[in-house]
């Protein structure tokens, strides 16, 4: 997900406040990222070309649910929703992307896959949120055919604060479970 470049990105900076990390990428003076869609980021893109992410539309393609969200609406619906997302002030995007009436919630709380984490912290050091992990309904991780679970990392952080999946903030909690338990 975008937000993990972000999240990696603060983790190695000098930078004192998640709001000095954003201001260098959005140039404005946001204090918290929203993870699926940030606004602004035709803005982003100008930073983040030294690290290969050459596009606005690479990173709107690859790294956010765009194509989940807007893949039965309208060509003009969803050139209205790209230019949200691209422009400095975004109106309210969860509702004009339908979120706020979609029947399926998404999860308060990143998910994640044991194995990947795993694999990730031996093989690079660190790990990252995977955008197939968020979307909503996706309780399967499909390289792994494992359970997701939930972290302890709240989705939409009203707390600012750019956090990586870690062994601390990963401890089992299985989807299966949270159903369970639920029902
Ligand atoms: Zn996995």
């Amino acid at each position: 997900m975008i937000y993990s470049i972000f999240a990696r990105f603060a983790n190695r900076s000098a930078n004192l406040s998640v709001r000095d990390t954003l201001g260098m990428f959005f140039n404005d003076h946001r204090s918290k990222l929203t993870p699926d869609f940030p606004s602004n980021l035709n803005e982003a893109v100008k930073q983040l070309s030294v690290f290969e992410y050459a596009s606005f539309e690479y990173l709107l393609y690859n790294h956010t649910p765009i194509n989940y969200f807007t893949n039965f609406l309208m060509t003009v619906d969803k050139n209205l929703i790209i230019n949200e997302v691209k422009q400095k002030k975004s109106q309210n995007l969860q509702m004009s992307i339908g979120q706020v009436a979609f029947t399926v919630k998404e999860s308060n709380y990143f998910k994640y896959c044991p194995t990947c984490l795993k694999n990730d912290l031996v093989s690079l050091g660190e790990s990252y949120w995977r955008l197939s992990h968020q979307l909503p309904s996706v309780m399967i991780c499909s390289d792994h055919k494992e359970i997701l679970h939930y972290s302890s990392v709240l989705y939409r952080n009203k707390n600012a604060q750019l956090v990586c999946p870690h062994l601390n903030n990963c401890n089992p909690s299985p989807l299966s479970q949270c159903v369970n338990d639920a029902s």
